[in-house]
């Protein structure tokens, strides 16, 4: 099965099922170093998700739809960064809240798949409104065991497994590599830029495609894992309780 066979926009609307599943891919227009391109995370949601509704299509033997990807996030702390399109917390919550109030009138379940930690906030206010609504509507964050915070070793890795051509592996370089409750209080206060010249969290250094291949992989099976077994929280987000440590790219 390709990407194209689930994807709504190749649909007419006759075409469309009978209460079917839609996934919409969540990413960001933002810096990534200056080495990867701008829609790193809209690429790597667009990716889960795609894996995604060709797994749970085969397991339930139903038509499982990709909506178009809300590529726009809520990116405030990468906007002294050129190229950095953020629509903020406000605006992501409404379109949130909109295009889900949109889908219910003919879907089934919405899922909403993010690759970029700073949509978090805006993601759980709309869907917990959504909910409380009575839409069956939840989100989830591609995650995986490890890896580092932003443009360094995990999504590089995982651009030079998906797009590779797009990504410039001479400019990489190492930014820094606290952990994010170290640099929590400075990104918060005066954005990446602060913490970070280059705009990189982590070190890019060993990045491969088959690493990549591998933490999309584990990124699949954890959300594949959440939409069969997870049970939405306070939040509207999927969650499977056995799972230790998590960790999302941003
Ligand atoms: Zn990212």
């Amino acid at each position: 099965m390709t990407l194209t066979q689930h994807g709504l926009g190749d649909l007419t609307w006759p075409d469309i099922p009978d209460k079917p599943m839609v996934i919409v891919p969540v990413g960001s227009t933002e810096q990534h170093g200056p080495h990867l391109p701008l829609d790193t995370d809209t690429v790597i949601a667009t990716a889960v998700t795609a894996a995604v509704a060709d797994a749970v299509s085969l397991r339930t033997r139903e038509r499982v739809l990709v909506a178009p990807a809300i590529s726009y996030g809520s990116s405030g702390e990468h906007q002294s960064f050129a190229g950095t399109a953020s629509i903020g917390f406000v605006a992501l919550r409404f379109l949130v809240v909109e295009l889900v109030r949109s889908l219910s009138a003919w879907a089934g379940r919405v899922v909403l798949i993010n690759a970029h930690g700073g949509n978090v906030a805006a993601l759980a206010a709309a869907v917990r409104q959504l909910r409380a609504e009575n839409r069956d509507v939840a989100w989830l964050p591609c995650v995986t065991d490890g890896g580092d915070l932003h443009a360094g070793r995990m999504e590089t890795s995982l651009m030079l497994h998906l797009l590779p051509d797009t990504v410039k592996a001479e400019r990489a370089v190492a930014g820094d590599i606290r952990s994010l409750a170290d640099i929590l209080p400075d990104l918060k206060a005066h954005g990446v830029r602060a913490v970070s010249p280059t705009g990189v969290l982590g070190d890019p250094a060993g990045a491969s495609a088959a690493e990549g291949q591998r933490s999309l992989e584990l990124m699949v099976e954890d959300a594949l894992l959440r939409i069969s077994q997870g049970a939405a929280d306070v939040h509207g987000m999927l969650a499977v309780h056995e799972r230790a440590t998590e960790r999302m790219p941003a």
